[in-house]
């Protein structure tokens, strides 16, 4: 069965963590908009430089800017599949112009599944996150730190990235938007018989499990 799905969530609430192993239990990729914006920014491309500042302050960049870049992104191969978004869709826009999308291609959706964390867990959870540069494994400074300070356990790298927007600031408005713009979203799939809830606020290995439960074979 193709697996299309939408992984939704408070910023820090796991949905990043969850996808990556969705995608190598079911070979079906992560499409991760703020990774592609990232990378964006990184390569100081023309999308980078419109949205590092609004990333920085915790904003949505512009709708279409980021429909385009899915509807580039699931034409590709490796979509044919399915695919796990995650980070999008963020706002009713977004979702609705994801319908017309797959609608014109004779797709649907399988699930949108909701990771629930209560927003007083998320501020410590986001601004102690880091990765390895080399090989994107997550740590964390209170609950997943590296075996030996300072290596990654997978690699053995020894530079480590944070986000720009990982800091107090950026969180709070960053859970604000989540609130104000996306939350908005879980009603809206609720009324098409789509959305599943998971609680995020657990060990990371049964969050996995009960997305395996939904997910099935
Ligand atoms: P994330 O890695 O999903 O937390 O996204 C990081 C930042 O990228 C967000 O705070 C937004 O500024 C931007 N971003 C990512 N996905 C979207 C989206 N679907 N719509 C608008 N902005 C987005």
């Amino acid at each position: 069965m193709a697996k299309r799905l939408i992984l939704m969530g408070p910023p820090g609430g796991g949905k990043g963590t969850q996808a990556k192993r969705i995608q190598e239990r079911h070979g079906v990729p992560q499409l991760s908009t703020g990774d592609m914006l990232r990378a964006a920014v990184a390569a100081g491309s023309d999308l980078g430089r419109e949205a590092k500042a609004v990333m920085e302050a915790g904003k949505l960049v512009s709708d279409q800017l980021i429909v385009a870049m899915i509807a580039e992104r699931i034409t590709n191969a490796d979509c044919a599949k399915g695919f796990i978004l995650d980070g999008f869709p963020r706002t009713v826009p977004q979702a609705e112009a994801l319908d017309k999308l797959l609608k014109s291609k004779g797709l649907k959706l399988d699930a949108v599944i909701e990771v629930q964390v209560p927003d007083e867990r998320l501020i410590e959870r986001i601004t102690g996150r880091f990765t390895c540069a080399k090989c994107g494994e997550g740590y964390h400074d209170l609950f997943k730190k590296p075996k030996k300070a300072g290596v990654c356990d997978v690699c053995g790298g020894t530079v480590f990235n944070r986000r720009a927007d990982d800091n107090v600031e950026t969180v709070k408005s960053r859970l604000t938007t989540y609130h104000d713009q996306t939350a908005p979203l879980l009603p809206y799939y609720e009324r098409q018989g789509l959305l599943r809830v998971v609680d995020g606020d657990r060990d990371m290995d049964v969050i996995t499990a009960d997305l395996e439960a939904i997910l099935g074979t």
